[in-house]
Order: C-alpha cells, then structure tokens, then sequence
C-alpha cells in the first residue's frame, strides 16, 4: 500500500494499548497477535489475529480511545496506516466508493455504539455531518445511474459525434473540424458532454468513449475529406480535433492503439489533433511527456485545449512537445470589454508564434471578436458565429455550400 510505514515489533510488544489515542491502524504482513481486554482487572483474550488481519481500523472513524490492546505473540512485521492517510485516500476516490465507505464506516459505528460495553462511543458522532452526507450520497447515486445508462447507450449505440468547423480566418477555409461527443438518450433526448463526460471519466468508462471517439473521428475525417469542395478547404489535408482526458494516459497502450487504429484506417497522422487540457498534462507529467512524445513523432497534432485555465506556470510549454494551442473562450469573451484581457490575448499569441505553435481562438460568437484575432494573427477560429457542432452530414454538406463571410 503506497504511502504506508512498515513496522517490526518483537514478541511481547503492545501494538495498541486499551484506553489510548487511537492514530492509526495497522495490516499484519507476518506473525500473530492477540487481542486483550481487561476484565476485572485481569486481561481476558478475545482474538487472534494474523497476517492479512486489519487492527485497529476504529481509529480510521472515531478520535475515541483504543476498546482493546494488541500483543504480538511472535514478531509480527506490519504497514501503519494513519487516520490523516486514509481520509485523504476516502476524500480523493470517486463519488462511489465514498458514498459506499461512509455508509459503511456510519453502519460501523452505530454497530459498535449499539453493542461496544467496554468504551461507550456515539452512536450518531456523524450527525452534524447529516446534510452533507446526504448530498454525497445524491450525487453518487446519479453519478451510478448515469454510469449504468451509459455503458448501455455504448452497446445501443446511443452516442455520435458532432463535429464544429474550424476556419482559417488568414484565408477562409475550413481547416477542419473539432469532434464533440453527444449522447443521443431515447427519452431524454440530447445530453450534453458536460453532464456525461465527468462521469465516464470518474468511472474509468472515459477510456472506451475516447478510442469510441478516434475510431469514428478518423473514419470521419476522411469522409469530410471526400466531402470537401476544393476552393473552400486549403492544400493540405483537414483535421479533426479529438478529447482525450487523463485517465487515456494512465492506459498505457494509448499511442499504440492510436497507431494502430489509424493504420487500419488509413488515416494520415496530421489529421487527427490530440486534445488534451494543462490539467491533465500537469497530473502526471512524465507519462504525459512520454505518450505525446510518441503521439508527435507519429505525426500526430498535439493541442492544447482551454488554455490559460488551469496551470499559471507557462515553463511547462517548453517541457512538452506542443503544437497547437486552443485559447479559451474566456478570454475571447472577455477580449472586448476588458482592456486587460485584449492585452492577455496578444501575448499568448506572440509566445505562441515565437515558439512556433499554431493558435485556435475558441468561442468566438461575433464578427468583432473574430475581426479582433483575425488582426492579431491568429490562424485558426473555432465558435457560434462561423458555425456550431452538427452530425456528420450536415458538416459534409458545410464543406460544400459554405458561403464565407466577408470578414
Ligand atoms: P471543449 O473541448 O472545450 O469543447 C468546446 C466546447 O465549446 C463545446 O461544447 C462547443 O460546443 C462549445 N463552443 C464552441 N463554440 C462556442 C461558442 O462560440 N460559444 C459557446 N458558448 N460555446 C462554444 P460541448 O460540445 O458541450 O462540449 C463540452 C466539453 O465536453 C468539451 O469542451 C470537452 O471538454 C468535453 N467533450 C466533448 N466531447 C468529448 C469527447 O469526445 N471526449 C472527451 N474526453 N471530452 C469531450
Ligand atoms: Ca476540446
Ligand atoms: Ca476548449
């Protein structure tokens, strides 16, 4: 268990004493103890416990005194887990296993409040916690519901990518397209990404729905290829931008099924865009460095989505190997009546051009924004005013009838 101490104690030695603080608990790796209680004085064995056995785990719930003491009965060695540890473990897992580990530490507590005669503990210690853990407990309770009826709408086939036009605003052409996933619900009707791509993300589901999203997207691209009318597309080949999130990293067979997939496809490397956000390369770093590494070397764009959210150190632009940067529509949409932000805007722009990176302005809703980052030299607009996400046929039919707008 990572972030856990190991500890020896010889033959004779108190692992816990009855009527001290507890702090911690313990897992018997190898040997035996037993457990006392004092009776009238004298202590009466109540157990025995051995290697796999879980001591002491009261005080992961309660700051009560220790109910029994612990003796080894050989030389035991064990893992302590602090009470600190295991909160921040609790704190940090998905919305499930809270839910499930509170009611099971509060059935817990009431069991030994209900039958404990030797420390009275109580019974509701949680009470104060009553509205909060009621909330915990909604929210995991949709978050369950969502994930069942999403695995579901995997196998009926339920969820579709649109795809947004991204216009180069130096020449009006359709550069290409950003790939947004939509659940398509039989009763619901259209879920928006917002609500289900957290949830498949906390439940590991992200991993299916981003190799769902590249098999489509690449078979798509070439499809808009073919779509395209010449004088409205440039040279060289269109794009689709894909999401990816931070737990397609922790796969680590990510590039190869990347690879593998556009092999079979026979889509060309350059025309996918790897979107992933500062977060996520800030999570685990090296192996994001690595897995985009790969990804470029394939030829892969890598992109950086929503930038300027979410990290405030810009050193990590050097650190990974980035082509593309997505500025986010905040600033876009703060661009026009906040002097700081039009200055923001042009900076970005200028470190991305001295490092070589190509920009994509998001959000962009009016003709003036787009005028505005026209000007500033930024290659690429995605946004409302040029068009929104659509189906697949509509944005074939965009590739032939787009009429650009005097700009
Ligand atoms: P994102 O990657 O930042 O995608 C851009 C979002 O901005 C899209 O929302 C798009 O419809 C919206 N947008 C584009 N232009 C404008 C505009 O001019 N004004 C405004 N107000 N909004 C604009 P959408 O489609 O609802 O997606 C929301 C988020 O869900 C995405 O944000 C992305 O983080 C996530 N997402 C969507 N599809 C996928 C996917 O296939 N995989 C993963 N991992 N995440 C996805
Ligand atoms: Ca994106
Ligand atoms: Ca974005």
């Amino acid at each position: 268990m990572s972030g856990s101490t190991k500890k020896k104690f010889k033959k004779g030695d108190l692992l816990i004493r009855e009527g001290e603080a507890g702090e911690c608990a313990y897992v018997i790796e190898a040997g035996n103890v037993e457990i006392l209680v004092q009776r009238g004085g004298q202590p009466i064995q109540i157990g025995v416990r051995g290697p796999g056995s879980l001591i002491g785990e009261m005080a992961m719930i309660d700051d009560k005194p220790r109910t029994a003491t612990v003796r080894a009965t050989e030389d035991c060695d064990v893992l302590e887990i602090t009470r600190e540890d295991f909160a921040r473990r609790v704190e940090s897992a998905d919305p499930v296993v809270k839910m499930v580990m509170r009611v099971i530490t509060n059935r817990y507590r009431d069991m030994i409040g209900r039958t404990n005669s030797f420390v009275s503990i109580t019974p509701d210690a949680n009470a104060g916690h009553a509205e909060n853990s009621d909330e915990v407990h909604d929210i995991a309770l949709s978050a369950i519901k969502i994930h069942n009826e999403l695995k579901i709408a995997m196998e009926q086939k339920q969820l579709t990518l649109f795809y947004q036009p991204i216009i180069d605003v130096q020449n009006m052409k359709i550069a290409g397209f950003e790939a947004l996933m939509r659940w398509k619900h039989p009763e619901k009707g259209m879920i928006s990404p917002g609500v289900f791509i957290p949830v498949a993300e906390e439940s590991g589901l992200i991993v299916d729905l981003s190799r769902f999203a590249l098999d489509v997207a690449s078979d798509a691209v070439q499809g808009l290829q073919k779509a395209a009318k010449k004088e409205l597309v440039p040279e060289k080949p269109i794009f689709v931008g894909v999401n990816f999130s931070v737990k397609d990293f922790a796969d680590t067979d990510l590039f190869a099924q990347i690879e593998k997939t556009l092999k079979e496809k026979g889509t060309k490397p350059e025309q996918i865009h790897l979107e992933v956000t500062e977060s996520l390369l800030m999570e685990e770093p090296e192996a994001a460095k690595a897995a985009l590494e790969k990804c470029r070397e394939f030829g892969l764009d890598v992109s950086i989505d929503d930038f300027g959210t979410g990290y405030s150190s810009l050193s990590y632009l050097h650190y990974f190997p980035i082509d593309t940067l997505k500025i986010d529509q905040s600033f876009i949409r703060a661009m026009t009546s906040h002097k700081a932000s039009l200055v923001l805007v042009k900076s970005i722009v200028t470190l991305a051009k001295n490092l070589g990176m190509k920009i994509i302005a998001e959000g962009v809703e009016t003709e003036e924004e787009a005028r505005i980052v026209r000007d500033l030299g930024v290659e690429w607009v995605q946004g409302f005013w040029f068009a929104k996400p659509m189906p697949f046929d509509d944005a074939a039919k965009f590739l032939q009838e787009w009429q650009p707008p005097a700009l």
